[in-house]
């Protein structure tokens, strides 16, 4: 077989097998990064520039960052990453992935979300870190959505995953606390694993969503004690 043609065929093939949108369900044969089919992908809600260095959401007006991190610490990390707003669409997948055992959309979101990071990133990184879940958690759940995310992003970016942190005491849910409430909670939830060596390391770390940045920054912050160089931050949705 000649050089480039198994690769043509495999494009063949892989063209000729339908997936399966995972927001409307239709069939489709589009080549698209995340597998949602065309119409879906024109309707969601993708941040555009100019991002907001805070939180990666959308800036408007004249203020160096956006009006909903205004109130917020500084943040810990390099730069932050968002895909979308969580309206529409976007909000009823992320409390599928997140509720409804629909861990296929987190996946899918992570191919999104590494396509976009593979243009904006300012360099390159070493790792993708998850914000890891408690263990009673991921028991609950069957699985960490931001690790699956993460499976995406590595495809795309072609960097590796590595579970450099843990997550040492079981959190209440965020989404039910004040940012205070939230501060406190986060104190301690996380450390580096001890297999893990952060040393001069630029690391993306990655949620599925950032609502006051409190578990990212977190999250950021052990890795950056850890040695970490860089840390950029990223989530599918902005809230
Ligand atoms: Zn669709
Ligand atoms: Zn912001």
């Amino acid at each position: 077989m000649k050089p480039g043609t198994r690769s043509f065929l495999f494009s063949c093939l892989s063209s000729a097998v339908p997936f399966v949108c995972p927001i409307c369900g239709a069939r489709s044969f589009d080549d698209s990064p995340g597998m949602f089919c065309a119409s879906c992908l024109e309707s969601l809600p993708f941040i555009s520039p100019p991002y907001c260095p805070g939180c990666g959401g959308p800036m408007d007006g004249i203020l160096d960052v956006c009006p909903k991190c205004l109130n917020q610490p500084p943040r810990p990390w390099n730069g932050a990453f968002a895909l979308f707003d969580m309206t529409g669409d976007v909000r009823e997948a992320i409390h599928l992935l997140k509720y409804r055992d629909r861990p296929d959309f987190a996946r899918s979101f992570g191919r999104l979300l590494g396509n976009k990071l593979r243009r904006e990133l300012p360099c390159p990184v070493d790792m993708i870190v998850p914000v890891p879940l408690h263990w009673t958690r991921f028991l609950q759940r069957g699985y960490n959505q931001a690790a699956l995310v993460c499976q995406g992003v590595s495809l795309e970016l072609g960097v590796p995953i590595v579970r450099a942190l843990k997550r040492c005491k079981p959190t209440p849910h965020q989404a039910r606390l004040s940012r205070n409430e939230r501060i406190s909670n986060l104190t301690g939830a996380f450390s580096t694993t001890r297999s893990t060596n952060c040393q001069k390391r630029a690391i993306l770390v990655v949620d599925d969503v950032l609502t006051t940045g409190a578990t990212l920054s977190a999250a950021a912050s052990v890795l950056l004690d850890a040695g970490a160089s860089k840390v950029f931050a990223a989530s599918v949705a902005r809230r």
